[in-house]
């Protein structure tokens, strides 16, 4: 996910999932693992770590505020996302399996992009407080409690893991323009190689 301040900055191009360690290319819609849900993720073993961090990397490059794994072309239930102030101070928060237990409220998040939807956004419908559960980094259990801003980035990223992007929670209409444009802009490349 990114924030309102952030502009859409063209990621380095790479490379292959099986690869962790190395810079990873950030998939754009419609690519096909955007939209299946991911695999809860089995082994947190040193694969698992060195893709966390080339993951931040690539958040934190993009820049976002969230990235999940499919959307850098693997199919497991892993999130990274850093909600801090953007003044120097980092804090990398690793979510694995997630899910939501419980939901409460509805907050309007204004604006909201994706990503992995590059030059486009529009105001989306958030449950107001979420309680998650899920793993840490180190596959320890965590449980937190999330409210707005914190909230809406998870919901958006955990979202993602299950196939799901910010373009199905708003009007038919507004998706259906959207997928337009997109298909019109893919034959206008088509056209030019
Ligand atoms: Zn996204």
């Amino acid at each position: 996910m990114k924030t309102d301040t952030q502009k859409a900055a063209e990621s380095p191009l790479l490379v292959s999932p099986t690869a962790p360690g190395s810079k990873l290319k950030i998939v754009t819609y419609p690519e096909k693992i955007l939209l299946n849900p991911t695999e809860a993720l089995e082994n947190i073993d040193g694969r698992v770590q060195r893709m966390i961090d080339s993951m931040a990397e690539a958040m934190y490059a993009a820049p976002g505020v969230g990235l999940a794994a499919n959307q850098v072309g693997w199919g497991k239930s892993l999130l990274v996302y850093d909600i801090s102030a953007r003044e120097g101070e980092r804090d990398l928060r690793v979510l694995i399996n997630p899910k939501i237990l419980a939901s409460e409220g509805q907050i309007v998040s204004e604006n909201e992009g994706c990503l992995s939807i590059p030059d486009y956004r529009a105001d989306v419908k958030r449950a107001e407080r979420i309680l998650i559960e899920g793993l840490d980094r180190e596959g320890n259990p965590v449980r937190l409690e999330a409210e707005d801003f914190h909230a809406i980035v998870l919901q958006h990223e955990m979202d993602h893991l299950n196939g799901k992007l910010f373009i199905d929670r708003i009007s038919s209409l507004k998706r259906e323009l959207y997928k337009r444009r997109v298909r019109k802009a893919m034959r206008e490349q088509e056209d030019e190689v």
